[in-house]
């Protein structure tokens, strides 16, 4: 009964976060379901190993049209890393450096980012992968659309099906609440251990944040430490 009771809520939380991309509350068509995308599933089979299987991924993505931030893009950030990493990071989308270089969080949040993985949890950032919600930089760094959250939907799942990391960490309210599908902010977020298909989530403040919040720099180590803790079991 219980069981039912979870399924449930889960799915409520799913329809909430759904309908929160949408003005309509309901979700557009997914990108999943354009010609031009395989289904996620086949991916994984077809790819005899992590790498190659991004490899992949990154073809798929081409020189990517599918929504309209294509048009302000310098560059599509892929995500970057350790194809077999037990840690992965979500962030929101890339900003300006990120768009400049084509690499995920290099930026000042970026390096903020690296101290947290290398001082923090003592682990060299090449051996994480680290993605965002959006591959392309939103105009001025405003907040990602529905359209461009769903248009990168799938490749970010597919990424995440090959990685198939221990723990994933999702950065700020648009990392985690893409990984939890809920549309609860991240100050409720964080501080539980979550679940993305099967993998544990733990959704903590973004580097973004920390720089102008610096006071909430000790919840991240609390979220940091629960981090070590998942992926010493
Ligand atoms: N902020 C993000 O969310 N991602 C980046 O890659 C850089 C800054």
């Amino acid at each position: 009964m219980s069981d039912l009771a979870d399924i449930v809520a889960d799915l409520r939380a799913r329809v909430r976060y759904y309908a929160s991309l949408t003005d309509l509350g309901l979700p557009p068509r997914p990108a999943t379901m354009a010609p031009v995308d395989e289904p996620a599933a086949s991916i994984g089979e077809a790819a005899s190993d992590a790498a190659a299987g991004l490899q992949g991924v990154r073809d798929r993505v081409g020189d990517c049209q599918r929504c309209k931030l294509a048009g302000g893009r310098r560059n599509i950030v892929f995500g970057q890393g350790n194809p077999s990493a037990r840690l992965m990071f979500v962030g929101e989308a890339p900003g300006a450096e990120e768009d400049a270089q084509g690499l995920a969080f290099v930026g000042r949040a970026g390096q903020l980012l690296t101290d947290i993985i290398e001082k923090g949890l003592k682990i060299p950032r090449r051996d994480v992968f680290i993605a965002n919600v959006l591959m392309c930089r939103p105009p001025e760094n405003r907040n990602p659309e529905p359209d461009e959250i769903i248009a990168c939907q799938p490749f970010l799942e597919q990424k995440i099906d090959l990685i198939r990391p221990k723990v994933l960490v999702g950065l700020g309210k648009f990392g985690a609440q893409w990984l939890l599908k809920t549309a609860e902010p991240i100050s409720r977020l964080r501080g539980r251990v979550g679940d993305y298909k099967g993998i544990r989530v733990v959704a903590t403040y973004h580097p973004a944040f920390l720089l102008r919040t610096p006071s909430a720099k000790k919840e991240v180590w609390e979220d940091m430490k629960v981090v070590l803790s998942l992926l010493a079991e």
